[in-house]
């Protein structure tokens, strides 16, 4: 055991404790090897994810698995299953099988009688700030409404330099954007190894991980697996992205039953735990790695709600400086132009300023548009 591992508090480590939910499910658990759809499988887990939804669980799918299907359905997987696919063939093969596989989903979880969406990704979408923060409301929006998305990268325009490539990534970001608490990447291996398991006897599980150092990328890539496109290496990247972002992942072989269930009773898996709370993270983020491009100065009322707490609302905006674009970050001063606090902007700074000093309730008629209350969240601001 290293500095950065140890096995106390596994009591505190309940998947069914968790607010927000991402699981994130290798092709290997949703396809055979000839590339057919294992319903069982997926009947067996939607239905543990409602009774965690009945009880107050918001959950989010990522679902791998529409390449494998795909190329069976059109005939590309005659020969050794792993046969590389070129780039166009696995994008032919990703559109085919995703609407196959986004069915399964929704037949699954219409028993329970939960909707479902689905949700295609690209790595631009999590990097670009305004297309980040529409896909982040449409799937808060969704999980209000009681919807589970399914997401998964949406293979058939990814180009290999724009590409997530693995779905562990692309979870982990998903997570980091909608504040997820817990990440549960269902492999087909229970967890991090010391060493690879299956060619050192004395390779030991790692049951918790506090910090990604030098030593685990280590064990990561000496622990090899089979699962889709991701090996441990990329299942590592995804946990430095979720700790980043404050959220709690784990890793844990899917091929057992009740996945879900088990991980909170005997099953082994290895955990991977923050230091903070989500919302701590990601506001250590903002006030960490932004570059503000625009001022807002506000007014007395609005800078006192600012220190209780509160959202800024449009209301107590008194001017705007600087051109900036939705989502893009701000600094928020007072009239006396010291520093109050910094934040991501819910409105360009030309709507703005079309709405300062404005109730929330009057925007729709000025902006044309229904846009947020706020005009920076409380989510998005961190005090200076
Ligand atoms: N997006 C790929 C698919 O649906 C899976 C990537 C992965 O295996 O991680 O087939």
């Amino acid at each position: 055991m290293t500095a950065a591992t140890g096995d106390t508090a596994t009591s505190t480590l309940s998947i069914r404790d968790s607010r927000r939910l991402v699981i994130k499910i290798g092709s290997a658990l949703l396809a055979d090897d000839d590339g057919n759809l294992q319903i069982d499988w997926i009947d067996a887990l939607v239905a543990d994810a409602a009774e965690l939804r009945r009880a107050g669980t918001e959950i989010i799918i990522v679902s791998s698995g529409a390449i494998a299907v795909g190329r069976r359905l059109l005939g590309l997987a005659r020969g050794p299953r792993n046969r590389v696919l070129r780039l166009e063939e696995s994008q032919a093969a990703a559109a085919t099988g995703q609407v196959r596989l986004a069915h399964a989903w929704q037949d699954a979880l219409a028993r329970y009688d939960v909707p479902v969406a689905q949700i295609l990704l690209t790595t631009e979408d999590t990097e670009d700030r305004r297309r980040y923060l529409n896909a982040r409301s449409t799937i808060a929006t969704l999980l209000k409404l009681g919807v589970i998305p399914v997401i998964n990268e949406n293979d058939t325009v990814a180009t290999e330099e724009i590409r997530f490539g693995d779905n562990d990534r692309l979870a982990a970001r998903v997570a980091q954007m909608v504040s997820a608490d817990t990440c549960v990447i269902l492999s087909d291996i229970d967890g991090l190894y010391t060493a690879d398991p299956g060619q050192n006897s004395g390779a030991s599980h790692v049951a918790q991980v506090h910090a990604i150092t030098p030593e685990i990328e280590a064990m990561a890539g000496a622990t090899s697996n089979e699962d889709g496109s991701g090996g441990m290496v990329t299942k590592i990247e995804a946990a430095r992205i979720a700790l980043q972002a404050g959220c709690r992942l784990a890793i844990g072989d899917g091929r057992i039953a009740q996945p879900l269930r088990a991980f909170d009773g005997d099953a082994t898996c290895t955990w991977f735990i923050p230091q903070g709370e989500p919302q701590t993270a990601r506001k250590r983020w903002i006030a960490a790695s932004l570059n503000p491009v625009g001022t807002l100065v506000v007014d007395a009322g609005a800078a006192k709600a600012l220190v209780a707490g509160k959202s800024l609302l449009p209301a107590g905006m008194v001017r705007v400086e600087g051109g900036f674009e939705r989502g893009d970050p701000v600094i928020v001063r007072d009239e006396a132009g010291a520093e109050l606090a910094r934040g991501l902007s819910a409105y360009s700074s030309d709507d703005a300023d079309r709405i300062r000093g404005l109730k929330s309730s009057e925007t729709e008629a000025v902006l044309g548009y229904r846009g947020r209350e706020e005009m920076i969240h409380r989510d998005d601001l961190v005090l200076s």
